[in-house]
Formats: C-alpha cells, structure tokens, sequence
C-alpha cells in the first residue's frame, strides 16, 4: 500500500454529526489472528520465564482496562470496561495458560489462545449468562496476546492523545464504548446516514463523517486529518494554513436566539424536535422557536398497559409549559414496527414496517386516540398561551385524514395536520391538504417507505438518504398540494438537521424546519447565509440530479456559503 502519511489528499463522505476536529489519525485495529498450533519453545528457552511472561501481561492488560474505565465518562462505559478488567484478573485462564508453557512447552500466546478455548467451550456448554461471557474471555485473550506479541489490542487504539479513528465501519459494542474525550472525530469507509456510528456519534456529539470510501487507504496511522463533520469532508495533511483557518471556525460559538430567516429575510421558523420534558427544556435553551415535533411515544413505551388520560395530561403540560406563546406540534402515538408496544401492536405482522403501525393503529383502539387527544386538548388548556398543534403519525390516504381531522375537532383541537411518511400521501397532499391545517414531512419514514428500505438496516445504508432525489421530488409534490390551500408544511426528519440540506428543503417550499436542538444554531447560520432564490437554485439542482451523491456533491458546489462558514 502507498505510504500516505505525508500526502495532502481529501476523501469526501456524508457528515453525520456537526464540528470541525483536527488530529492524528488512528486505525481501529484488526482482529488478533490464531497462533500456529503446535508453536512451541526451543528446548534452549527458560520455560519459567516464558510462564511469567503471561502474568506479566495479565497485569499489563487489567492495569490498562482499569486506567480506561477512570477515563469513560460515560456510566454504563465505565462499568464495562470495570467487569472486563476483573475477568482479566481471574488467575485460571493465567495459571492455565503458564501450565501448557512449562509442561507442553507451547509458546505463551499459543498457550494463551488455548487455555482461552478451554474456558470459552465450557462457559458455552453451561449457557445462559456463562455463554454471553464467552466474548469477554475472547477479547482479553485478544489483549493478553496482542501485549505478548507487541502487537496493538484489537478494537479501539490505546491512545492517551486525542485522535481521530478511522474504520471500515464501527461495530455497535465498539461505538457504544468510545470516549468522547479522546476520539475528536470519527470516519468511517463504510456505514451510513442512520447507521449505528451515526446515532451514537450524534449522542456523544462527536464530528463524524461515514461513507468516505478510501478513508481507511487514504488517512494513514499517524499522519494528521482535518474532519468537517457538516460537509463530510476530510482533508489528510492539510496545510498549516487549512488548519488554521478551520480551527478558527471550530472555535466559534454558534447561537440562535431569534427568528430563522434567509439572508433576504424570507422566515422559515426553526423548531426543536424533543421526546420528554427534559428535551423540552433543552429545546427552550437553544432558543428554537418552538416544538415542530413532538414525539409523545415516551408515556407509552416500557409498559404493560396505557397510561391514563390524568398521567399524559402531566407530560404534556409539562412539555407545553417550557414554550409559552409558541408554537408545539404534538405527534399522536406512533406504534408499530421499530416502537412495538405489547398493548397495541400485533405480535404476528410478517412486515411490521408496513403493518399497523403509525395512525393506523387507531383504527384497532380508537379509545386510545380518544384519550390521547382528551389529554392534550385538557394540558392545551392549562397552558393557554403555547399555540398547540395536533398531528398523526403515517397518515396515507385522505380518508384518514378525515377521520383524524373529525377526531381531533371532537375535542376543539382545531389546528389537526398530518405527517407525510408514506409516498402515497406526499402525492396527494392536493386532496389531504385540504381538510388537514397543516403537514410535516417526516423524512426518516418518507426515505424509508420511497426507497423500500428498512431505515433500521446499515447495510441499506446507501437507499436510506434523505438526499435521494425520488424522496426530494415527494418532498417538492407534498409542497406543490399545500401551496393550492396556502397551507405550512414543515420537515421535522433528519434532513432538516442537515445544513445544506435544509436550505434545498426550503428551496421546495418547505416553510419550517424542526431538528434535534444541537443542530439549530448551525442550520439557522446556513439559512441566514443565503437568499431565498439561491435556495430555489440548490433544490432545481438537486431534484434534477440522478443520484443522492449527485445531489448532495452539486448542491455541495453550489454552496461556497457553507465552506466558508466552515460548515
Ligand atoms: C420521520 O419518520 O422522519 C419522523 C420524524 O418520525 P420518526 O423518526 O419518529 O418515525
Ligand atoms: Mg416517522
């Protein structure tokens, strides 16, 4: 392979998490391979000696596991990294292993890998949670062999500097465990927009960068990569200069406290998608304008039976109090598919993505709608001034819509719209649209439902972007149905999230924007960076593009704004 390590070169994927990071690059390292059976010492070495070598490096790797679980900041991190260095202590995979040195004479990371089969088929044999500690013994075998053999542990680099990782992919157990203070960024060659790295980058708020195919050839252990996590663009080496300029960018401190608006002073309100009164408060604090997105599945989820009407009454005031005189757009419960809840959804759906799920469900339990809507209509009241919205979830016809409209007014929720999930409706929004005061788009199941690919699966990573331009052509039709009843349509998915893509959103007609609140203050930098009419440039581009890379690339191009914010 070339040696890149002092070559200025870039490599461009998609950024999932937001920030600009510079710093050595580190490889996840491969997995350790078996030792040749049968390796054994020469009959000149000192088997004693040998033996010790074992503990030695026993030592080495509990020592090491300790150190790192003092590091993680997160709990649960800390605790398995804690269980993991004590199985490194147990002394019976050691004195095993420095048995078959002196009586066999095997080498010791020979001995290692064979006392560690020894354990690992007899945990196997008793099962249950003696079976699930199978990968534990595994992986300090791996670690006891790689100090052995001066080779690195496999998984995560043992670095104490900060670094950026560069994978293939990262395995969700490897993710789950990745200190935010030490990794400054992440890119990966594979993985997706809604893959495992994404999630779990975003949660930690780590910059990252996925599908950069070459990443791992290109960005050599040791040279130095500079990682935009908003354009996806990762430069190996760059120059003092880059480096400078980019850094300076990082170091500004994006905030939002007021209207969003292009530069030519189009509005486009800028709303926080939360799930709990904490997120509520955390949405408040970013300044959004208000909630676009409500997801009310956290009252529902984890229990046997449905919560009463007084206890939703609670948890939605509770959310509506942290927005008073603004707007929240509360999502009746979505269940089914990847949010089962054993009191509502059917057990036995062979294709739950396209089962009953979404409003659909109302249809099965209308008192459950019932209820639902009796509590927010009763916290609506005991917040007077927060202007609340009623929606539902995978809306697909307009007869549901109807009858969803009918239900809501029953309760003199009179500001009732839909989510446009499903094609179907995105192509009739015309017709829907005409009762329905309102509609968010909700690209996550949108993408999902255009591309028939499970948002859940990384391995349909590539089908599952938001910047396909099918799902951009639905998106630009559902806009086309309200603008013939003057209707607001909102995008309350991921691709609101992203700054580029938000300003094609609203060069489709897309009137607000509802995210995560860590994503506001830059896509409301974005959104004040341009005109109206350059957003309608980026959205003809992009809608005329043939493939998702296409677009994003042009749009990409277009966008000299974006670059020179730094994001
Ligand atoms: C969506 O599908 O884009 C959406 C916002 O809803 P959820 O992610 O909760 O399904
Ligand atoms: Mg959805």
């Amino acid at each position: 392979m070339e040696d890149t390590t002092n070559v200025r070169a870039t490599v461009t994927g998609i950024g999932v998490c937001s920030g600009i990071k510079a710093g050595r690059v580190y490889h996840v390292t491969a997995p350790i391979e078996e030792p040749a059976p049968g390796l054994r010492l020469s009959p000149r070495e000192d088997y004693d000696k040998a033996a010790a070598r074992i503990a030695q490096a026993s030592d080495k790797v509990q020592a090491n596991l300790e150190q790192a679980a003092q590091r993680a900041t997160l709990e649960s991190t800390r605790e398995m990294l804690e269980a993991t260095a004590t199985m490194a202590a147990d002394p019976t995979l050691v004195a095993d292993a420095q048995r078959r040195v002196r009586e066999d004479h095997l080498v010791p990371e020979r001995a290692v890998w064979e006392a560690a089969h020894e354990v690992t088929e007899q945990f196997t044999a008793l099962g249950g949670y003696f079976a699930e500690r199978t990968t534990d013994i595994r992986d300090i075998r791996d670690r006891i062999i790689a100090s052995l053999t001066g080779l690195l542990a496999p998984g995560l680099p043992a670095s104490d500097e900060p670094y950026v990782l560069v994978a293939p992919d990262l395995a969700p157990s490897l993710a789950a465990t990745l200190d935010e203070n030490l990794v400054l960024a992440i890119v990966t060659d594979g993985a997706g927009p809604t893959s495992h790295t994404a999630i779990i980058a975003n949660a930690k708020g780590i910059p990252a960068v996925v599908a950069a195919r070459g990443a791992t050839e290109l960005l050599a252990p040791g040279s130095i990569a500079l990682v935009n996590g908003s354009s996806g663009i990762v430069v190996n080496n760059p120059t003092p200069e880059e480096l400078e300029a980019a850094l300076k960018q990082s170091d500004v401190v994006r905030t939002f406290s007021g209207e969003g608006a292009t530069k030519d002073g189009h509005r486009v309100q800028i709303l926080a998608n939360v799930g709990d009164p904490a997120s509520a408060a955390e949405a408040a604090a970013a300044g959004a304008e208000g909630v676009g997105l409500f997801r009310t599945e956290f009252c529902f989820l984890d229990r046997e039976t449905a919560p009463s009407v007084e206890e939703q009454v609670a948890e939605y005031a509770a959310v509506f109090a942290h927005f008073p005189g603004k707007k929240v757009v509360i999502r009746t419960l979505d269940s089914g598919a990847d949010k089962p809840l054993p009191f509502l959804t059917f057990d036995d759906e062979e294709n739950p993505a396209l089962g009953v799920r979404g409003y659909r469900t109302a249809e099965r339990s209308p008192e459950l709608l019932d209820q639902q809507l009796q509590a927010i209509a009763t916290a609506a009241r005991a917040n007077s001034s927060t202007d609340v919205w009623v929606m539902a979830p995978m809306i697909s016809t307009v007869d549901e819509t109807s009858a969803f409209v009918a239900s809501c007014e029953k309760h003199s929720l009179n500001t009732a719209g839909v989510m446009i999930e499903v094609p179907s409706a995105a192509l009739l929004s015309g017709h829907i649209l005409a009762t329905a005061k309102f509609a968010s788009i909700g690209t996550n199941d949108l993408t999902q439902y255009a591309m028939a690919a499970d948002r859940l699966m990384g391995v349909l990573a590539n089908f599952s972007d938001p910047w396909q331009p099918a799902v951009l052509q639905l998106i630009s039709a559902t806009c086309q149905g309200a603008l013939l009843h003057s209707r607001p349509v909102g995008v309350c998915g991921e691709a609101a999230a992203n700054p580029a893509l938000a300003l094609v959103l609203v060069g489709l007609g897309v009137t607000s924007l509802s995210m995560s609140p860590r994503a506001i203050p830059e896509v409301a930098t974005a959104l004040a960076a341009v005109d109206l009419e350059k957003c309608r440039d980026l959205a003809r581009i992009a809608v005329a593009s043939p493939t998702a890379a296409d677009a994003r690339h042009a749009v990409r191009d277009a966008l000299p704004e974006l670059t020179a914010l730094g994001l």
